[in-house]
């Protein structure tokens, strides 16, 4: 791997223009700033402070495989799932293995403290895997209201307790193994139990995410673990032990997950939550113990490139991940936006015109109607009204192809109107982000697509251990922020992802697992971390793969983009300003900074399999 290209530091300058915004998409200015390199801390040592700050991205060639192959977002947890495959494990043996490494060594994305999707292909059939958190059943619509009824600023409710969900990735993983794994429970510890007892290296992307970070060290367990006596961050390459995680999960390893949900584990959980001095939640044990998690049906749809069809599945709601990218591309299909081919290696202002509104339309459906489908009916009874041609086409006629962009967009009906249950009122944008994606191929062609997380980059800041004297332990999600902090509009309409007990937040992860729609033929696993980015960054590189027939590499190293909250933004230093301008023209209020996918995707073609993970975080693809 080698440097490609050094971002310039964003100026605090152009973020003046995105005031409102700035607070909702800091997590993407972090997440860039902390993606910056050993050499970036060396030159520009303030660069780390702020969220403005340096990225560096590396040029990954691609990979090639014939037969098996894993992609993660570190090599550790890669490696640890490739032995897996090496050993005869199936996708989801591997997939397990990679998500315990990523525990340790990126902590700040996911773990067992968090929750995950899993897509599953077992050569017939695809599954649905929901190990989303819940809410605790002591919490209600005005968890993330303050004593004057406002809704609480995102880091005053993302530190503490108060958002911690119920962790479900375990059970999830567990459920999983039990349908599709090969290779015992505990033989998939074997790499996280021996790296958290004898060291990891702290990679640059931790380290650099560390020296950014405030709010971890004010966890004392944190504070011991990932800071020096001094109480400076661990610098790239120190070998860190995490002896407490490596007893957790021995006895995972031996117990099941029931050595996480219940007793002395459960309880240091709840003791976190509980007992946190600023910001304490409701977390209870019998929240742990009666946790479950989902087998859904998985949401499909078809997307036409002539002559092929595909067909695109993944997490229903939920998520909103899937659905909104079938929606994008399904509107994006009545706009001339599939007569425009890349220009110059990038898509230009008219397709990026195109692509802008036909996700305003979308994001709009989203912020209206998607929340857990346990007490939010679908709109006409069904998820896929959203998606349905006829309802895409009369939303696409509202896009003017040559521009201007649309002043306003609202969310439409799809269905007959009075099957769709309008009244919500629509949830505003929130700041989301620190998670992971696996994608992984196994010997009998069967696969996963797994995305995992903690929410916030290091999620609630809260670390817990037994307090039997071993230092370290695992980090708590913070998922409860992805519900609506209003739990109403300003006409008093509820909103659908509002805050209630034993619900799940609304989601944006998108593992996606693409399938040729006549022979049924696997095609493609992939997907990203990015908050809400999520549905652009995986859609971007779907249709770079699909339409425009890029590599996976190629497709991922294609600049990214998408609206959000009115605004039109681009990855910075990425696009020639005479796109930047033609967009201007039309209208879109444009602003250019670090967008920090993580695209992770191994995909179908000509010689067997190719693979491709994101240079802007630390992806590894590894197979044979
Ligand atoms: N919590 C987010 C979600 O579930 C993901 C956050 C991220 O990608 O960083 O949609």
């Amino acid at each position: 791997m080698q440097v490609r290209w050094q971002l310039a530091q964003v100026g605090p300058q152009a973020l003046v223009a995105a005031g409102r915004l700035r607070k909702a998409l800091s997590g993407l200015l972090l997440g860039a700033a902390l993606c910056a390199s050993a050499q970036a801390q060396t030159t520009t040592p303030a660069a780390n402070a702020q969220p403005e700050g340096a990225s560096k991205i590396v040029q990954n060639a691609g990979w090639h495989f014939k037969k098996q192959a894993v992609a993660a977002a570190n090599p550790l947890a890669t490696e640890a799932g490739y032995a897996m495959l090496t050993a005869g494990g199936s996708a989801v043996d591997a997939a397990i293995a990679v998500q315990m490494v990523l525990s340790l060594v990126e902590p700040q994305s996911s773990g067992i403290g968090g929750g995950a999707f899993l897509v599953h292909f077992d050569g017939k059939n695809v599954r649905a895997y929901d190990g989303r958190e819940t809410a605790p059943a002591q919490a209600g619509p005005d968890l993330f209201l303050g004593a004057d009824g406002k809704p609480l600023a995102m880091k005053q409710a993302i530190v503490g307790g108060r958002a911690v969900g119920i962790p479900g990735a375990l059970r999830m993983l567990a459920m999983a193994h039990t349908a599709h794994g090969k290779l015992p429970w505990a033989f998939l510890f074997a790499p996280a139990i021996r790296l958290a007892r004898d060291g990891f290296a702290v990679s640059p992307r931790l380290a650099a995410l560390l020296a950014g970070e405030t709010a971890l060290q004010k966890d004392p367990v944190a504070a011991q673990y990932f800071y020096d006596a001094q109480g400076r961050p661990w610098p790239a390459g120190h070998l860190l032990r995490n002896p407490e995680l490596a007893a957790v999960l021995q006895r995972i390893a031996t117990e099941g997950p029931d050595a996480l949900m219940t007793g002395e584990v459960a309880q240091a959980m709840v003791n976190a939550v509980r007992q946190h001095p600023s910001n304490p939640g409701l977390l209870q044990l019998s929240d742990l113990a009666a946790y479950r998690p989902l087998l859904r049906q998985p949401l499909c749809t078809n997307y036409r490139v002539a002559p092929k069809t595909y067909r695109l599945c993944g997490m229903p709601p939920p998520s909103s991940g899937m659905l909104t990218i079938a929606s994008i591309l399904g509107t994006l299909d009545f706009t001339p936006a599939a007569s425009l081919s890349l220009t110059g290696g990038q898509p230009g202002a008219d397709w990026l015109h195109l692509y802008a509104e036909a996700s305003r339309l979308a994001f709009a459906d989203r912020a209206a109607y998607v929340a857990d489908p346990a007490f939010t009916p679908a709109p006409s009874g069904d998820w896929l009204s959203l998606v349905q041609p006829a309802y895409l086409q009369a939303r696409a006629a509202a896009i003017t192809p040559q521009g201007p962009a649309m002043p306003a967009v609202r969310a439409g009906t799809p269905g007959p109107a009075a099957q769709t249950p309008l009244g919500w009122a629509p949830m505003p944008a929130q700041t989301e982000h620190g998670t992971s994606h696996i994608s992984v191929l196994d010997r009998w062609g069967h696969a996963v697509a797994m995305t995992t997380t903690i929410e916030d980059a290091f999620g609630a800041r809260l670390m817990v251990n037994r307090g039997k004297g071993l230092a370290g332990g695992f980090l708590l999600n913070n998922q409860l922020t992805d519900f609506s902090f209003s739990p109403s509009g300003a006409d008093g309409k509820p909103v659908a992802n509002r805050v209630q007990p034993g619900k799940r937040p609304r989601s944006s992860m998108a593992p996606t697992l693409v399938f040729d729609a006549d022979s049924g033929a696997l095609q493609l696993s992939g997907g990203s971390p990015g908050g809400a980015f999520i549905i652009h960054f995986t859609a971007k590189t779907l249709y770079g793969v699909l339409r425009w027939g890029l590599s996976p590499q190629a497709a991922i190293d294609l600049p990214n983009f998408g609206p959000m909250e009115g605004i039109t933004f681009l990855e910075k230093d990425r696009f020639t300003p005479s796109t930047v301008a033609a967009l201007r023209d039309r209208g879109h209020q444009v602003l250019e900074m670090p967008l920090t996918s993580g695209l992770q995707v191994i995909a179908r073609d000509a010689a067997g399999w190719a693979g491709g993970a994101d240079g802007r975080r630390e992806g590894l693809v590894l197979g044979d």
